[in-house]
């Protein structure tokens, strides 16, 4: 028989974070459910599904997440691993309204694979393999790339990991200078106009490319959600199959308010390097954490004092975990600083070791080169020794040793003073005379001089 389980997504709203993971090299070989999917009219408000899984499988049964209501079913054609189903995925996404499930989008719906498709009743390792018509109009904006048979593939055991894609009437817009990501934009929900929004992520995306010496993305999707709250609320990536960041931008903000946020920048940094999860989160954190400033600072849209001034501030949360418990222990609170500081160490180490040559952002850009991004999962320290593979000494390893399994002593002021950086009464003080202070430039601006501004195309200061 057919069973239903009650939606219950659990979209959690918390903090910019890369949620999971990365598609299984494999997989091909796993018995599959098939699913043509039809979309009745050009906004996808209602879809015809029919679904045949491998009858090795057994298969009794279907499970919609989505709430009964809006789904019906032919009992004639219901069994023996077959389903084909009627689903009001418009009226859905209305009394769902959420990124974790499904929502409306302009003329859209956008909608998770978990709540797209009527999911087979096993626990065992299941391809679900869809694709998508559209007989009466509209189209699909996806990160998964389709085989050459038109379908998309997501394993069932891992739908959690798998970003939302978008079905109706929408046009992804493609950003100047970066053939590799694609953007969706609902229309007319903002306060300032699409072109600002639109100027805004393909800034963001450029000073993302300046660092990494390429787009970070294999072939990315780039969605914006308007939201009731202020600024830009809440970001995060999905990168199964293909890597989805998904942003809200509150739908009064001003184009300044878009160029003094982080979160986008953060979110785009995280498309560069694979997925590390075997020590933790903290070093997929760092790098976003700590590099987002300096991109920022290289854009032209924060002063260098500004970022000394948050690192003085800010990195003293990441020393519980760098001298005390561990960075692979710390929990969601020492990720972000602690992952920070150790970037900030490993950035400064590999400084010093080449004479200037080669920083550990040129380790970050040689991974990439290599295929290492977000929709690959890697060891740490698979990473960490490509580093020292690249300066030809074991600078980083050893301080890996220092810091991943438990912390080691680390004296914060003296390092800013050897840096020859000061923070009193709210200002910052430079020592040019300092021990490291030749260091400063490298670090924030990449090299010797400061790069040239990047543009926001004429959008800023009139709000
Ligand atoms: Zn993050």
């Amino acid at each position: 028989m057919m069973s239903w389980a009650l939606p219950r997504s659990a979209a959690a709203l918390a903090c910019a974070a890369i949620v999971a993971a990365a598609q299984p090299a494999a997989g091909a070989d796993d018995p599959a459910c098939h699913y043509d999917v039809t979309l009745d009219d050009p906004r996808a408000a209602r879809l015809d599904i029919a679904a045949a899984c491998d009858p090795a499988l057994s298969i009794s049964g279907f499970t919609a997440l989505g709430n009964r209501d809006h789904w019906r079913t032919d009992p004639e054609t219901y069994g023996d691993g077959k389903g084909r189903f009627t689903y009001d995925l418009g009226a859905f996404a209305r009394a769902e309204d959420d990124l974790g499930s499904a929502m409306p989008f302009g003329g859209a719906v956008l909608v998770t694979p978990g709540f797209l498709l009527p999911l087979p009743e096993t626990k065992r390792a299941v391809m679900l393999r869809f694709r998508v018509s559209f007989p009466a109009g509209g189209t699909i904006l996806t990160a998964l790339r389709p085989d050459r048979d038109g379908y998309y593939q997501v394993p069932l055991l891992r739908l959690n990991e798998a970003g939302p894609l978008i079905l109706g009437d929408i046009a992804g817009e493609s950003l100047a200078g970066d053939p590799e990501l694609t953007l969706a934009i609902p229309s007319g929900t903002w306060r300032i106009a699409r072109e600002q929004m639109i100027a805004w992520v393909s800034a963001v995306a450029e000073s993302n490319r300046r660092f990494w010496a390429r787009s970070p993305a294999g072939s990315g999707l780039v969605i914006l959600v308007p939201s009731k709250r202020s600024g830009v609320p809440f970001g995060r990536v999905l990168s199964l199959g293909g890597a989805v960041v998904t942003v809200l931008v509150g739908r009064e903000v001003s184009s300044q308010d878009l160029y003094d946020d982080w979160v986008l920048t953060h979110e785009l940094l995280h498309l560069g390097s694979p997925l590390m999860r075997d020590t933790g989160a903290w070093l997929n954190e760092g790098i976003a954490t700590f590099y987002e400033p300096v991109l920022r600072a290289r854009a032209g849209w924060k002063s260098e004092d500004v970022v000394w001034h948050e690192w003085i501030s800010q990195m003293p949360r990441g020393m519980p975990a760098m001298t005390g418990i561990g960075l692979e222990n710390a929990g969601r609170g020492g990720i972000y600083w602690g992952g920070a500081l150790f970037v900030l160490m490993a950035e400064i180490e590999s400084l010093r070791a080449s004479g200037g040559r080669t920083g550990f952002s040129d380790c970050l850009r040689s991974v990439l080169a290599e295929g290492g991004d977000v929709t690959v999962k890697w060891p740490t320290m698979k990473l960490l020794d490509r580093c020292d593979a690249l300066l030809g000494q074991p600078v980083i390893a050893a301080l890996a040793r220092q810091h991943i399994e438990r912390g080691s002593a680390l004296d914060l002021d003296r390092l800013w003073r050897r840096l020859g950086v000061s923070l009193a009464d709210g200002k910052i003080r430079y020592d040019d005379a300092a021990e490291l202070a030749w260091l400063r430039p490298l670090i924030i601006w990449g090299g010797t001089t400061r790069p040239a501004p990047i543009s926001a195309g004429g959008f800023l200061g009139g709000g």
